[in-house]
């Protein structure tokens, strides 16, 4: 099983307490305090029981009615799937669609897990490339050249990880229609969806569900809930049914008091997300204004809260990279070939930390890379 290099840059940097810590995206606010105390009310009054493999019907319809006022399409109940993190609900429908030796069209770059979860079914990756000259986004035609008798998904991440790019609508639009013109299913990542700092997200389920889309998503990132492990998928009826019983050998079900922490982030004033999403903004602002007037920031992130740094001029490999980074200057960043054979001449970095921190960090990163270039 290939490790992902973010966690082995966090193994490395464990136990040195100056690290500025750039490296993972774990939104360093607290979970806001009406949902702990929503939790604590709720083990308190014996939510403390397995719920169903789908999770609890409250949740499952705050859910539900959360994704069709947002996508302006009726969503029912048992369209929805509680799982274990949004990693839950990507492995899930991932295998919920696939047999082994089927073919999975992933991002490159792209988050690791994808790769791994691949790994685990058995099934074969194929990459689709987002170049840095094309903005990041994919390209439709790549895409569907791609495509294979032996392909079955086709995983989208959007606002995306690692490149920070948000997918315009008229992309989803294209996208979900070659999926279907195609016969393949369509896994759509969407666990950024509330971190948007330009245009606009448009989720894969505001083209409508039908039967070959799943729309990831979950409540680590809105809600800076990533300890509690809460996520979902939505997808048809039939297919909801099917992930569901596959929970069954792996979790049973998602925590119950998590759930119930998730019923308090639903139904609790939902400003707190537009706070987050301010503060992710502020911090990339910082991001593009110590990278000002260089070449290192290919773009500016329009959503989720990361952004890559071409680290070419330096030669090193984005490995060798990270570790003397790390060593030299003390911050922690993403190796970029972590996220795909395309990413090696960048590193990734979070900005999930304090603002000073972010920017100390960020300086110590720009002066290293212009003090190695080659
Ligand atoms: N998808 C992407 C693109 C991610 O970056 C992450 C977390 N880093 C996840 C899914 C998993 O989120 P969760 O904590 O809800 O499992």
């Amino acid at each position: 099983m290939p490790r992902s290099a973010i966690r082995e840059m966090m193994a490395l940097a464990a136990g040195r307490p100056d690290v500025i810590h750039l490296e993972v995206g774990d939104p360093d606010a607290p979970t806001p305090d009406h949902i702990i105390k929503g939790a604590f009310e709720a083990v308190q009054a014996g939510w403390t029981k397995y719920s169903a493999n789908a999770g609890l019907p409250t949740l499952r319809a705050l859910i539900a009615r959360r994704a069709s006022w947002r996508w302006g399409v009726q969503v029912v109940p048992d369209q929805v799937v509680i799982t274990t993190g949004a990693v839950g609900a990507v492995y899930t429908a991932i295998s919920t669609v696939v047999d082994a030796d089927d073919e999975i069209l992933l991002p490159d770059p792209g988050w690791p897990n994808y790769e791994s979860m691949a790994h685990l079914l058995n099934i074969k990756v194929l990459r689709y490339n987002l170049l840095a000259r094309k903005g990041f986004l994919p390209d439709p035609d790549d895409i569907e050249s791609k495509i294979t008798a032996k392909t079955k998904v086709i995983l989208i991440n959007t606002p995306a990880n690692p490149t920070g790019v948000v997918f315009p609508g008229r992309l989803m639009a294209r996208l979900a229609d070659i999926a279907q013109s195609r016969g393949v299913y369509l896994i759509s990542d969407e666990i950024y969806e509330d971190i948007v700092f330009e245009g606009q997200h448009v989720s894969a389920g505001s083209l409508g569900i039908g039967d070959r889309t799943f729309v990831v998503s979950g409540l680590s990132k809105s809600y800076s809930m990533t300890g509690w492990r809460l996520g979902w998928l939505i997808c048809a009826p039939e297919l909801a049914h099917v992930a569901s019983t596959l929970q069954e050998p792996l979790t049973s079900c998602a925590s119950t008091i998590s759930q119930k922490a998730g019923e308090a982030a639903l139904s609790g004033p939902q400003d707190i997300t537009r706070t987050f999403c301010r503060n992710y903004r502020r911090r990339r602002d910082i991001l593009v204004q110590v990278f000002c007037n260089s070449k290192l920031l290919p773009i500016v992130p329009a959503g989720a809260f990361y952004a890559l740094i071409d680290i070419s001029p330096t030669g090193l490999s984005s490995f060798d990279f990270a570790k003397r980074l790390l060593l030299d200057c003390s911050v922690a960043c993403a190796p970029g070939s972590t996220f795909g054979q395309s990413c090696e001449q960048f590193v990734r970095v979070a900005f999930t930390t304090r603002d000073d921190q972010l920017h100390e960090g960020l300086v110590r990163l720009r002066a290293f890379i212009e003090s190695n270039s080659c």
